[in-house]
């Protein structure tokens, strides 16, 4: 059987799991493949005192998803959840030139399951932008073996509003797996 080069990581941390097992349990099978992390970590902001413990812990748990990657894999989704009001909303995190590009122009031609000015790319890797996201290692947002896509959807706070946002995070998603690079580096 034909691995999917798509590799989707939900539950890195606790609190948005359950909205992680929500978005893939309705995508097609073979799609995707699914990673679940049982026992992810908080992702409740550090206090200060605690900050270190907390990009440890991070760099540890994101080290340990190598392994899962196979030799199909030439995408890695990192999955997560968030809140705003006028959601639902979502980030595009990215630290390969290529994907961003691909993404951008699908987002333009087809648009996702929302307004295009609720999603937004964000380059990773570049001044000003990668210093709230070190806890992520270099290893998995800049790898040679595969790209990272980090994907945060902000949620509103009502049950219409979540439902929207299950269905934003299938499609953009599904775009993604769409512009998976054939090769990497
Ligand atoms: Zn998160």
């Amino acid at each position: 059987m034909q691995r999917s080069r798509t590799l989707v990581v939900i539950g890195i941390h606790r609190e948005e799991l359950a909205f992680g097992r929500e978005v893939v349990r309705g995508l097609p099978i073979g799609e995707v493949d699914v990673l679940e992390i049982p026992d992810g970590l908080s992702g409740r902001r550090p206090l200060p005192d605690q900050s270190f413990r907390y990009g440890t812990l991070h760099r540890a748990l994101y080290l340990q998803l190598l392994p899962y990657l196979g030799p199909s894999h030439r995408l890695l989704i990192d999955l997560h959840s968030g809140f705003d009001d006028e959601g639902p909303s979502a980030d595009l995190l990215c630290g390969d030139g290529g994907l961003r590009t691909r993404l951008h122009d699908i987002l333009d031609e087809q648009g996702a399951d929302a307004p295009l000015e609720q999603v937004r790319i964000v380059p990773l890797g570049e001044a000003g932008v990668v210093q709230a996201r070190t806890v992520i290692p270099s290893e998995v947002w800049h790898s040679p073996a595969f790209a990272y896509l980090g994907l945060e959807i902000y949620l509103p706070n009502s049950a219409e509003g979540r439902a929207r946002g299950v269905i934003l995070a299938r499609s953009l998603i599904r775009i993604a797996a769409v512009c998976a690079p054939e090769h990497v580096g």
